[in-house]
């Protein structure tokens, strides 16, 4: 299919009704035909226009039940409006911007919103880098210029993985981890890069014996001001920073990071997309592919205020 809105005034005319979402979710999550969620097999009969009854288990199945839209209480014609809002900006939305453009009671509803659809923008497993592949950590938060109110927190470490495409970026994978430990790094690049990589990193201990990959380790020599072992990942941390900074003015918990860096992944793997139309495809694509996520679970970490 993969058509999408190109223009708001698209949008608001494509997406004026439950139906017209409805069937435009339908075409996402099922492109063959239903197929249970449950059993997995073809097959159903309509009860609705929007209820399905499985031939094979009887389940009785809808288009958003098992998707973040599950137990929503606002309209879908609403939420397509939310996804437009966060698609069609390059550096993405704030809460408090979200709220404003949709009119929401609450910035409580807007920020939990853009933290349902971060969850849907990375499916870790599903396409793993290849090739070559730098990696490195980084710190984030406490110091960091204009983190204003943290300075007690202690700082956050994320593994950053970049593909290494020639003279190109290729694309990436962000993950907080608890330490730069052996496991914690051996974890991350077990979970993110295709065996038989590639994958060069800095001298640190932590990264040697690695299992299934080739390693490419480049030890600190004689270099010039401003030179960086591993390029890639220096530029990718500095537009992750100022974005970080920027969009989100640094308020960014280490308790909700990931769900940032899944977006900060999102927007990067997919920077030269011609259109924000199809980011606004490709999310709602994903958003009708993962499972529900209550409020309680989102909220779960203790440093963050709402
Ligand atoms: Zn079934």
């Amino acid at each position: 299919m993969e058509e999408y809105p190109l223009t708001i005034m698209d949008l608001e005319k494509q997406f004026s009704t439950e139906e017209a979402c409805r069937d435009y979710l339908i075409e996402l999550r099922w492109p063959n035909g239903f197929v249970c969620p449950r059993c997995q097999t073809p097959g159903s009969w309509s009860a609705s226009r929007e209820r399905w009854i499985c031939q094979t288990c009887r389940y009785q199945a809808s288009v958003t039940a098992g998707t973040i839209f599950q137990d929503t209480h606002k309209p879908l014609t609403l939420w397509f409006r939310a996804v437009w809002h966060v698609t069609s900006r390059k550096h993405g939305a704030s809460a408090m911007s979200l709220q404003q453009e949709l009119g929401l009671g609450s910035y409580k509803t807007a920020w939990t919103w853009l933290h349902k659809l971060r969850r849907a923008m990375v499916r870790p497993g599903r396409d793993r880098l290849s090739g070559t592949v730098e990696v490195d950590e980084t710190y984030w938060g406490a110091e960091e210029e204009g983190v204003i109110g943290r300075q007690t927190e202690r700082k956050a470490l994320i593994a950053v993985a970049v593909e290494d495409n020639g003279n190109k970026i290729g694309r990436i994978r962000l993950r907080q981890i608890p330490d730069a430990s052996r496991e914690s790094l051996h974890g991350f690049i077990n979970e993110m890069i295709e065996p038989g990589s590639t994958v060069r990193t800095d001298g640190l201990p932590s990264y040697l014996a690695m299992n299934g990959f080739t390693h490419e380790r480049q030890v600190q020599r004689q270099q010039d001001e401003g030179e960086h072992l591993l390029p890639r990942v220096h530029q990718v941390v500095s537009l992750l920073k100022r974005w970080l900074l920027g969009t989100h003015q640094g308020a960014v918990g280490h308790a909700h990071l990931d769900y940032y860096l899944d977006e900060f992944t999102f927007r990067f793997n997919r920077r030269n997309s011609r259109s924000r139309g199809k980011l606004f495809y490709r999310l709602l694509q994903q958003v009708v592919q993962v499972d529900p996520v209550p409020f309680r679970c989102i909220i779960g970490g203790k440093n963050d205020s709402i």
